[in-house]
Parts: structure tokens; C-alpha cells; sequence
């Protein structure tokens, strides 16, 4: 079983569809539940700011991580439990990384998936082994899919690395993975990168 006390979120900064913040309300119920803490990009917009609110709402704990330089565009969350307001994106990623104990991605845009694919590869070759959940949400991520296993199928990844990526339908399902997955691993992961 893995505990998890903490879960990054990554999620769009653009309005959300309805299917999603139903999604959103729904994790939001499990997250306050479980007293499993938020971690995001600490933003009021989209449907980030959307998934802070649920979960704020239910009594939760969020915790925002935004740089300065973005603050402005992306305008962060003042009523989250914890605001840094970091120097750049790379003090962001970090910092949203240390503070995770899983990364869950819902429907977004190029920086959700530029947050996906960086924990992505950092799993790859071995920097951590935390759990990485996909949210497929009404198939949002099919394409993704689809272009992971164009790259296994080409040999520019592993057929064992498409295990990486957990991809759940509904949020429901998080909490079961979780309870069949092995504590985090001491030792050092292996590495999937091709020989
Ligand atoms: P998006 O999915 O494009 O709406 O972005 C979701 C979040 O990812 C926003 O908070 C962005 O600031 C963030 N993000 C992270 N890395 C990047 C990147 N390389 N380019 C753009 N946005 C990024």
C-alpha cells in the first residue's frame, strides 16, 4: 500500500467543461476524506482554481506554489491554505515535485502536459518513483495514449515504461490504486532508458 499525504495536481489555467469540474468536485470529496493535502500550481484560474475551491470548500487543505513573474497573468489564489510565490517556473516544478507524495493530472493544456512529461521522464531515468495518475477523463487523453504507444511501438521507449502512467477513467478509482501499489522503494528505481 502507498500513503499518500499529499497529491500534486496538474490541471488546465483555461475555463473547465462541466464533465470536468464534476470530476474535480468528486476528487475534491475523496481528497478532504482521506485528509490527503492539494499541492498546485497556485493559481485562481481554470480549472486549477476550480479544484483548489472544491477541495477549500470541503474544509481541505491547498497549498499553491506561483512565480512571481506569472502571478500576474495566471493571478494567484489569496485564499488557499499556503501561497509561495517562488522566483521562476524551475523553482515551481521543484518545489511542487518535493511536496508531492503522487502527481495526478487532469485535463489541461501545454503546461499541464509539460509538468506530466517532466515527472514522466524524471521517473524514467530514476529520480523518483511516485505514482503518476492520468485522469481520462470522457477520453480527454486518448491522443496522449495513442502517441505513447506510437513511441513504444517506433522503439523511442520501452514497452515497460507505458506502466509509468497509471490512466484511470474517473478519480474514483485513485484510491484503489494506491492500495495495491508497494511502499516507496529505498533503493534507487530502475532505469528504463534504452540501452
Ligand atoms: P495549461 O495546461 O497550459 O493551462 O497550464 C497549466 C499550468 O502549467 C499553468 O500553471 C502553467 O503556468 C504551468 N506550466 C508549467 N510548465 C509550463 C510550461 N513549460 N509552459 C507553460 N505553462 C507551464
Amino acid at each position: 500500500m502507498r500513503v499518500i499525504s499529499s497529491l500534486c495536481i496538474y490541471c488546465g489555467s483555461s475555463k473547465p467543461q462541466p464533465r470536468h469540474q464534476e470530476q474535480a468536485e468528486a476528487l475534491a470529496d475523496i481528497l478532504v476524506s482521506q485528509g490527503i493535502d492539494m499541492v498546485y500550481g497556485g493559481a485562481r484560474a481554470g480549472l486549477m482554481g476550480f479544484t483548489a475551491d472544491a477541495v477549500l470548500s470541503r474544509g481541505g487543505r491547498v497549498i499553491g506554489i506561483i512565480p512571481e513573474y506569472l502571478d500576474k497573468y495566471e493571478i494567484g489564489h489569496t485564499g488557499v491554505t499556503k501561497l509561495h510565490i517562488v522566483a521562476n517556473m524551475h523553482v515551481r516544478k521543484m518545489m511542487m515535485f518535493d511536496s508531492s507524495d503522487a502527481f495526478l493530472v487532469f485535463p489541461g493544456g501545454y503546461g499541464t502536459m509539460d509538468e506530466m512529461f517532466e515527472m514522466l521522464t524524471w521517473r524514467q531515468l530514476a529520480m523518483h518513483d511516485k505514482p503518476i495518475i492520468v485522469v481520462n477523463i470522457d477520453g480527454y487523453w486518448d491522443p496522449l495514449v495513442k502517441l505513447l504507444e506510437h513511441i513504444v511501438q517506433q522503439g523511442y521507449a520501452k514497452p515497460e515504461t507505458k506502466n509509468l502512467l497509471h490512466i484511470i477513467s474517473d478519480v474514483s478509482e485513485m484510491m484503489g490504486l494506491f492500495k495495491d501499489m508497494s511502499p516507496p522503494d529505498p533503493s534507487p528505481p530502475k532505469v528504463w532508458l534504452q540501452a
